[in-house]
């Protein structure tokens, strides 16, 4: 007998997984080797993609019931996208994978608590910059007051999960805004897309990326009014909110005269190029081909060039581990291996399955920690093959998953996980 829960998502898979995009997957299996949760769980079809969009289907059709395994098979998707690239058909795997969790955040009966946890989460932390900054600020306040040091100490952390307490270990030191002074006009000008996280604790990096920028001869403009990109919703089954980010910054930016708008994390990057397809508007569409990611502006400008100048000291071996959205999306891997290639002093090696998932996927990590954690381990196993003294990314949240990577493996001494702005910067001055 179907069951409420059944017949409701049932239909929310009706009303919002599109069937066409569902019927493009011809099952050839060429994806398969490409998903790192096929691999992880012993070649498990459920958990691969071919796997998901058969269940999609199935749900959609009525033909299978809905439990807890169907929803794991849902869960336990990274969102890496390391299928679309592989796929002959062009099935749009992350379209369907931000339906999908639509549709059952829509038909499954919500406790009070996640409702409230989503609600400050989506309506709060990640949709209004200020509650961000807010919350950032207390974070710089506990490791700068020394609160940090004495939970540490008397083992206040060992009360959380190790994913967390392996996060707060390695959340970077968080500085201050500097005070921008207004910049003179210039032929090129650039948009900067400053991203939540990347503006509270990765301020530092963002400061930098407008420097380098000011140093290729760009004028830096950071338009008023942005919000997050919305990945983090459209990832967790929350799309009219991804959407309402979107709209905003869409709006934020449709004012200004620029070249290009640049963002310099992979994960926003992929969302905001998507933004043409998620709103359908002109405005979007635009926004959207105006987008650029920074290794690749970064060449364009000349960078690489311009650092095979520099004085050469010797320094050691450095490896780049790919975002996955900027790699799998985007289509940029070139750009950021050319820059640590023309980086004087380093000698670039490519470790093994650089372009495979690190485990991080947004907040994957802290939702998934068992699966996560075997990705991680298999990653180290090729960071550990070249022995690079600096791994280098494109993402926020591969960079922490990273530095969580080298302080399992008891590598801190010798290993840094750098944003490849950072690394740039650090070599130029
Ligand atoms: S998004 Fe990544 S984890 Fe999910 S099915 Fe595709 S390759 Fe596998
Ligand atoms: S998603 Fe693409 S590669 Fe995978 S089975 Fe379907 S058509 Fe083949």
């Amino acid at each position: 007998m179907v069951n409420v829960l059944e017949q409701r998502m049932q239909q929310s898979f009706v009303d919002h997984v599109d069937e066409n995009l569902l019927m493009d997957c011809m099952r050839c299996g060429f994806c398969l080797p490409a998903c790192p949760t096929y691999l992880i769980t012993g070649q498990d079809e459920v958990h691969s993609p071919r796997g998901r969009i058969a269940l999609m289907k199935a749900v959609r059709d009525g033909e299978v019931k809905w439990d807890g395994s169907v929803e794991e098979a849902f869960d336990v998707c990274l969102g890496c996208r390391a299928c679309e690239p592989a796929c002959p058909a062009g099935v749009q795997y992350g379209t369907l994978l931000e339906e999908t969790r639509y549709a059952i955040q829509e038909a499954k009966p919500t406790s009070l608590k996640e409702k409230l946890i989503r609600k400050v989460a989506f309506d709060g932390l990640f949709a209004n910059q200020q509650i961000m900054q807010g919350t950032v600020k207390l974070i710089q306040f506990y490791q700068a007051s020394g609160i940090q040091k004495v939970t540490r100490k008397v083992g206040f952390m060992e009360l959380f999960p190790d994913s967390l307490r392996d996060m707060e270990t390695v959340l970077p030191k968080i500085v201050s805004k500097k005070t921008r002074q207004p910049q003179e006009k210039k032929q090129l000008r650039v948009a900067f897309f400053t991203g939540c996280l990347m503006e509270t604790m990765f301020q530092q990096t963002n400061q930098r990326t407008i420097e380098l920028l000011e140093y290729l001869g760009a004028e830096v403009i950071i338009p008023g009014g942005q919000a997050c990109c919305g990945a983090l919703h459209g990832h967790s089954g929350e799309l009219p909110k991804a959407k309402r980010n979107a709209v905003q910054n869409v709006n934020a930016f449709h004012h200004e005269d620029f070249d290009f708008i640049v963002q310099n994390a992979g994960g926003c990057g992929a969302f905001l190029s998507e933004y043409g397809k998620l709103l359908g508007s002109v405005e979007a569409q635009r926004f959207s081909e105006q987008l650029t990611d920074i290794s690749s502006l970064l060449v364009k400008l000349g960078l690489t060039e311009k650092i095979a100048q520099l004085p050469k000291k010797t320094e050691g071996v450095v490896t780049y581990q790919d975002s996955c959205h900027l790699r799998n999306v985007n289509k940029v891997w070139v750009e950021p291996r050319a820059l640590l290639q023309a980086t004087p002093g380093w000698e670039f090696k490519e470790m093994p399955n650089a372009a495979g998932c690190c485990g991080s996927a947004g907040i994957y990590n802290l939702l998934q920690p068992v699966v996560a954690g075997q990705i991680l381990e298999q990653k180290m196993k090729g960071v550990k093959a070249v022995t690079p003294a600096r791994v280098v990314t494109s993402n926020p949240g591969c960079l922490l998953q990273m530095k969580v990577g080298i302080e399992r493996e008891g590598l801190g001494a010798s290993m840094q996980a750098v944003h490849i702005v950072d690394f740039i910067y650090e070599t130029i001055f």
